[in-house]
């Protein structure tokens, strides 16, 4: 299959959502990652996304919607006060909340289980197409499962040239991580996944929240996820990551005796360092991971691709701060390092 890019013009965007009507797939931005759509109430178009992406059948999607309106038909029985107050607060933007579901959903969105994961983005360019295509639009990140989320058209092409006919290309992503998953159905919203939307801002608005402890940490063996996507090793880069954690000084060097010990062993190393700390790493070889937490978000997925494209072998990274988007910045990095962190 030829995969073309193009421009999200209004004729691009037609094209489309004419393709995903009739049972295509397409790659279109949002704003927190490029997203691999679908008609997300046809079965078999659904089950293209799961082939294209070799994406695990156990995995459940999410169902992307451009109005509140669409909601409803989707999950069983009314939205609660609370989850309403989130949709006001929260939508259109990065937030996915998990409802029971309704019978309209097919089984392999939601990968057998009776809850639905729903999102109404803010980018405009996802908007107009799932308007156009006139169906909620099941969509996960556009990679191949296991590679980092993909926040350019670029991206995509690299996961899934002659997978798909068409990749919208609407520029860079501005949150560039994915969405928050808050599971609804509990008596306190309980975050699955942190993403551009944080905890502190969904306190705010519930009074409570809590953040499930797998979001930090390994699954033990055996171990039954709340969100079989916790379940699978993601945003991993082909060298191997650890992660150093403690006062800024102390990483700086346990950091550079580890890569100094690498390079001895004629291994190619490189250092994740917030902006700030680059310095402090001399002549090593370095790639700044941002000077903000926002900035970082932004930069995660494609500082992982680059290591990758530079040839690192190993990698080692200052922790950041899992306060704010920090949590989300930590959880993909954590996950992306098999959550090999060391206290120093
Ligand atoms: P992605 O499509 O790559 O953004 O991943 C979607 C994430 O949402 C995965 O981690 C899924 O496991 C999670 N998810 C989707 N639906 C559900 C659900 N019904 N219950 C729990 N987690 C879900
Ligand atoms: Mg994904």
């Amino acid at each position: 299959m030829n995969t073309r890019v193009l421009p999200a013009s209004d004729a691009a965007i037609r094209e489309a959502a004419a393709r995903i009507r009739s049972g295509e797939l397409v790659a279109f931005p949002t704003e927190t990652v490029y997203g691999l759509g679908a008609n997300g109430l046809d079965a078999s178009a659904v089950a293209r996304i799961f082939e294209a992406k070799g994406r695990p059948g156990d995995n459940p999607l999410i169902l992307h919607i451009c109005s509140p309106e669409q909601l409803r038909p989707l999950i069983d029985g009314e939205p609660s006060e609370r989850a309403r107050r989130m949709m006001d607060a929260f939508w259109p933007g990065p937030l996915t909340m998990i409802f029971p579901k309704s019978a309209r959903v097919p089984a392999n969105v939601t990968a057998g289980l009776d809850t639905v994961a729903i999102r109404l983005p803010l980018h405009p360019v996802a908007r107009r197409l799932i308007e156009e295509a006139g169906v909620p639009v099941a969509a996960p990140s556009a990679n191949r499962s296991g590679r980092p989320s993909p926040t350019a058209a670029a991206h995509v092409f690299e996961d899934m040239d002659g997978r798909i006919p068409l990749i919208l290309d609407g520029g860079a992503c501005a949150v560039g991580l994915e969405s928050t998953v808050v599971d609804m159905t509990g008596a306190t919203p309980r975050i699955l996944r942190p993403g551009g939307v944080t905890a502190e801002q969904i306190e705010r608005v519930c009074g409570s929240g809590e953040v499930d402890p797998a979001v930090m940490r390994p699954l033990a063996e055996g171990e039954r996820p709340r969100s079989p996507g916790m379940k699978y090793r993601h945003y991993a880069p082909a060298g191997e990551l650890t992660i150093f954690s403690g006062e800024a000084g102390r990483v700086e060097r346990a950091i550079c005796a580890e890569y100094d010990r690498a390079a001895a062993e004629g291994r190619r190393p490189l250092i994740l360092a917030l902006e700030g700390h680059l310095a402090a790493y001399g002549g090593r070889r370095t790639e700044s991971l941002g000077a903000d937490e926002a900035e970082m978000a932004h930069r995660i997925f494609a500082v992982l691709r680059d290591a990758d494209a530079l040839g690192a072998d190993v990698l080692f990274s200052e922790a950041v701060e899992a306060r704010g988007l920090g949590l989300a910045v930590m959880n993909r990095l954590g996950r992306a390092a098999a959550f090999h962190i060391v206290e120093v």
